[in-house]
């Protein structure tokens, strides 16, 4: 019934052979390294006052050891791909272990590094301009629990690569698999010849220390990945803030579609780590007369449909603080990023062996559609024509600007959606991780910066242009 998922052993093969055409030597320790807490302190005070010393002594690296730097970062990261990411699901007990190992295994594989830092040069009359990236100093950076380490490996690779120093606040409920990354990144850098720590981290990442971190004068830049709550509270310390905040993606899919790969393509994208990523569809709507027939290539790709007074129940298990029609509402945080088998037994509906996702048809102002379920349970809302759907799509994504999947073969249909929806990430006929480069083309991140405005995050976005212009000389032509 679902998807066939290649075994780690695969995965983990296909990422060393790929790193090592790089050049770069993964050695796959048969234990694990002790962990020696480096880069872990006490406070934030210290913290800062740490990274601000590794940073000053990482400006004697040359960019060649920031590149070797960067590659030792991917190479440990891969040896401990399995670890970290049964790590992940132990601790918080979100998403599933094989998804975790392709979403740290695409951050590993597809964070851009230093090649992304492209000095740029005017020349003329007046001689030559160059405009050259440069750190910021000292970064905070809040994390997650729904990617945490995918988010720690993304900004670690992106920050350092730009020549920065980060404090990194993981989420509380994420404690012990983000140090344990800052930890190992930390050995790979020093081990080429980088200081002892130049990612840094307290030992018990709180709110206060969160809040702590965007305080504090000597950072510089605040990287938040997170809610609503997080976002708002960054926005409000006065720094130069990216946030990657919230979504709630829409899917469309009209009559014109390949319905049978729209199909599988939702229950791809909407079951990647049980729904929690922020990219994944969230809300199904289509045209009326296909619906009958996607409801069918859900059910092949692995989706359970839940009709009548189960589904009454399933909502109200899901929603179980109330709901308002028409409104998001908070879910119920037990079932966030759980198997569907497990949210529909504790309904007491039976699923049937193999289903990866549950769906409901329902109409436009049920609570599903409205709010960030991070669970693999989605509402199919039917209307009756193509323009219909986009329209509402626009209205569910909430304004958030996050992400927003058509399917569809009408291409006046895909260019309007495309302008209508303004969202980060807009991806046609394909999974919704597709746009994060995962079975579709362009680099990775976990950090998606929609408030903000930069978007997919990457390298350059954690550096400053510095421009420096040498007056009538070095026009060579
Ligand atoms: P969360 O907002 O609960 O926590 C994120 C981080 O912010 C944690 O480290 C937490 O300790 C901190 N935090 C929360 N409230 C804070 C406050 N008021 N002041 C200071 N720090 C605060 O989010 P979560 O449950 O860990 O993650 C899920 C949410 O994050 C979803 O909404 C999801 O869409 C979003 N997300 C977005 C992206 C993106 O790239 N845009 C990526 C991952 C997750």
């Amino acid at each position: 019934m679902a998807d066939k998922q290649p075994g780690i052993g695969a995965i983990v093969e296909s990422v060393v052979g790929e790193l090592e055409a790089r050049g770069v030597t993964v050695d796959a320790p048969s234990a694990p390294p002790a962990f020696d807490g480096r880069g872990i302190v006490a406070d934030i005070e210290n913290a800062v006052a740490a990274a601000r010393s590794s940073f000053e002594e990482s400006a004697a690296m040359t960019l060649e050891t920031r590149a070797s730097a960067i590659e030792a970062m991917r190479a440990v990261m891969l040896a401990n791909l399995e670890r970290i990411s049964h790590m992940a699901v132990d601790e918080t007990g979100l998403g599933r272990f094989e998804d975790k190992l392709r979403k740290n295994r695409l951050a590993v594989m597809s964070t851009p590094g230093l090649e992304d830092l492209k000095p740029m040069a005017y020349s003329g009359d007046h001689g030559l301009t160059l405009v050259e990236r440069a750190p910021y100093g000292v970064i905070g950076s809040i994390t997650p629990s729904t990617n945490p380490t995918e988010t720690i490996i993304c900004n670690a690779i992106s920050m350092v690569a730009g020549g920065n120093a980060v404090v990194f606040n993981p989420h509380p409920s994420a404690r012990a698999r983000s140090l344990t990354c800052i930890d190992l990144l930390n050995r790979a850098i020093a081990e080429t010849g980088g200081p002892r720590a130049l990612l840094h981290a307290v030992s018990a990442p709180s709110i206060e220390s969160a809040q702590a971190l965007m305080a504090h004068e000597g950072v510089r830049l605040l990287v938040v990945t997170g809610g609503p709550g997080v976002v708002r509270a960054a926005m409000q310390s006065g720094k130069k803030v990216v946030a990657a905040g919230p979504g709630n993606p829409p899917v469309v899919v009209d009559e014109t579609a390949d319905i049978a790969r729209a199909g599988r393509d939702i229950v791809s994208g909407a079951t990647l780590d049980n729904n929690i990523v922020c990219i994944a569809e969230k809300e199904i709507i289509a045209v009326r007369s296909v619906v009958a027939e996607l409801k069918a290539a859900l059910a092949d790709a692995g989706a359970v449909e839940v009709k009548g007074p189960a589904a009454e129940k399933l909502s109200d298990l899901i929603f179980d603080q109330g709901s308002t029609p028409g409104k998001h509402a908070p879910v119920a945080r037990d079932l966030i990023g759980k198997n569907v088998e497990i949210i529909l037994e504790r309904a007491g509906i039976a699923c049937p062996p193999g289903a990866r996702m549950a769906f409901m048809e329902t109409d436009r102002s049920h609570p599903l559609v409205w709010s960030e379920q991070m669970m693999p349970v989605l509402p199919l809302v039917a209307v009756e024509a193509a323009d219909e759907a986009i329209d509402f799509a626009k209205q569910a994504e909430r304004g958030f600007g996050h992400t927003a999947v058509i399917h569809s073969r009408n291409i006046d249909r895909l260019s309007r959606m495309a302008k209508l929806m303004d969202v980060s990430i807009f991806v046609k006929n394909g999974p919704s991780h597709a746009g994060l480069g995962f079975g579709g083309e362009g680099f990775t991140t976990f950090t998606i910066a929609s408030p903000t405005g930069e978007g997919l995050t990457r390298a350059s976005t954690f550096t400053r242009e510095r421009r420096c212009t040498l007056v009538d000389y070095f026009r060579i032509v």
